[in-house]
């Protein structure tokens, strides 16, 4: 009988062991475990510099949600100019707050951008790892605290629409009205715009068309589905030029301008949702 091991005494002195450190909380647990993975930055300058990996299926949005951040922050704290530019893999670094990305066209200071923009020039100095003394700045600077005016925001994230005809006339705005036939106060779900029969109707907006079809009120019209949950409508078409189901491209031909429905005179009636959500389609337009 023999013991391979070194026995260890069960008594008699033992040193404490060290108190143990506190353990980090794990980034990983700020995002559901298939939201790809934060880790902590390996460049020790910057300990609060936190990194994404863009995992399948990820949309900016969701994933700045999930972080707590605005999406346009993460696309200027990364200088993405548009959410297309975003595949599975890369790594996006994470700024601790909001912020946008100001693109310096001749040399500037810290200072003079801390006052232009109303924040501490630290917080620049910070987000942008520069050294408490550095002044100088070039190039893109992102400045912290500061958020997107909302035509900023749409052109960032690639939520324009295009006009869905060529030229035409506004006829009726979005909002309360009175209904041309009745007189009667109404909401208007849309923008209509009189053009001339025949005109062509585009669609607004890469998409897939849902539904096409006749109703009393709308007419021939197009219901297309797009990404960022935004579905766009085409009334009063006089012909359809696409087919159900069809994948279209912004400012691709899908039907001509008609009186189809409950229409006064050729216009196409033009409304927008967003997430089921009536939108004023004026809001959308660059
Ligand atoms: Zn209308």
């Amino acid at each position: 009988m023999g013991l391979c091991g070194e026995l260890v005494a069960e008594t008699g002195p033992v040193r404490s062991a060290p108190a143990p450190l506190p353990r980090p909380v794990p980034l990983t647990a700020q995002v559901p475990r298939n939201y790809g993975k934060i880790l902590p930055s390996l460049d020790d300058r910057t300990p609060n510099l936190r990194t994404y990996v863009l995992q399948n299926g990820d949309t900016v949005s969701e994933v700045a949600d999930q972080l707590g951040l605005d999406p346009t922050s993460l696309l200027a704290f990364n200088q993405i100019k548009s959410p297309r530019m975003l595949r599975p893999g890369l790594v996006l670094k994470v700024p601790d707050r909001d912020g946008i990305a100001v693109r310096l066209d001749q040399p500037s200071t810290v200072s003079g951008l801390a006052l232009q923009y109303h924040v501490f020039p630290e917080a620049i100095r910070f987000a942008n790892r520069l050294s408490p003394e550095q002044e100088a700045v070039a190039g893109v600077v992102f400045v912290p605290g500061v958020t997107y005016s909302r035509s900023e925001r749409r052109a960032l994230l690639g939520e324009q629409f295009l006009w869905p005809t060529i030229g035409g006339r506004i006829s009726s705005f979005f909002g309360r009205r009175n209904d041309p036939f009745t007189g009667a106060k109404t909401l208007h779900s849309g923008l209509d715009i009189a053009n001339y029969m025949g005109a062509p109707v585009l669609v607004a907006r890469d998409g897939v068309v849902v539904s096409m079809g006749f109703n009393s009120v709308l007419g021939n019209h197009i219901v297309v589905r797009h990404d960022l949950g935004y579905t766009t409508v085409y009334g009063h078409l006089s012909t359809f030029v696409t087919s159900p189901g069809a994948r279209v491209r912004a400012g691709q031909l899908i039907g001509r301008v008609g009186a189809t429905g409950y229409a006064t005179g050729p216009h196409v009636h033009f409304s927008a949702y967003h997430w089921g959500r009536l939108l004023n389609p004026m809001t959308l337009f660059g």
